[in-house]
């Protein structure tokens, strides 16, 4: 029986283009200016100086300002995982959030099922590799609303990496459920196949409607087509 579900972001819940197409570009976009007008900032003028550090062990360079502005830009397009880059990306969105210049893109499925399964008391939490505070800004300015409320829990990589077994672990321990109270919903195979390993149920979304061929799991193209009820039934 089902008795709390696990949910994945991008592919899951959301489009993987709006990370990738809005909020990718829109911290590139304002690095420079946030950077201008925080410099005095004690996490911006943290995450400025590791970037100055990062640059002078590896190319043994002196940079300033500037300079670090530009080398941020770089990691932006190379898709480097740095903290400082991650640290500001995070301050500049949650100022776009916050000032409506977009909202946190969610399928139309995703709000009518997060009710009605928290109308079946079943619990709600997400796990993505984004960090705990990006996920709430997303649902907490999300295109239908505040969806915070629905969600007990919130789990990031400090649980352990998605395609990790023991992630899944630690994050039903935390839970106080067994594994196969749990149903795990993710597009990537790799991790409900880590799930799985576990004993959670799991379903994976394929949201442009292409089932995978010979996947092992039920598929379903939205939220709408998971069939709950069979689940708390048992
Ligand atoms: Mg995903």
């Amino acid at each position: 029986m089902i008795r709390f579900i696990l949910l994945d972001i991008e592919g899951t819940t959301t489009d993987i283009d709006f990370v990738h197409k809005v909020l990718f570009p829109y911290s590139a976009e304002r690095l420079a200016g946030f950077v201008a007008g925080h410099a005095d900032e004690p996490d911006v003028q943290e995450a400025l100086q590791s970037v100055q550090a990062t640059v002078q062990a590896e190319d043994h360079r002196q940079i300033d300002r500037a300079g670090a502005v530009e080398t941020l830009l770089r990691w932006i397009r190379e898709d480097r995982k740095h903290t400082a880059l991650k640290q500001l990306q995070g301050l500049i969105w949650k100022a776009g959030f916050e000032q409506g210049d977009y909202q946190g893109h969610v399928y139309p499925d995703v709000p009518v099922a997060l009710e009605n399964w928290k109308r079946e008391g079943i619990g709600l939490g997400i796990y993505s590799s984004g960090s705990v505070q990006a996920q709430r800004l997303l649902f907490a300015h999300s295109v239908s609303g505040d969806l915070t409320p629905y969600f007990s829990h919130y789990f990031d990589t400090k649980v352990g990496g998605k395609k990790e077994s023991q992630s899944y672990r630690n994050i039903a321990a935390q839970l106080q459920l067994p594994p196969s109270a749990i149903l795990f919903l993710s597009d990537v195979a790799a991790e409900l196949e880590a799930a799985a390993a576990t004993g959670m149920q799991v379903i994976q979304l394929a949201r442009d409607g292409q089932m995978p061929p010979d996947a092992p799991y039920l598929a379903v193209s939205d939220f709408s087509r998971i069939p709950v009820a069979a689940f708390t039934a048992g």
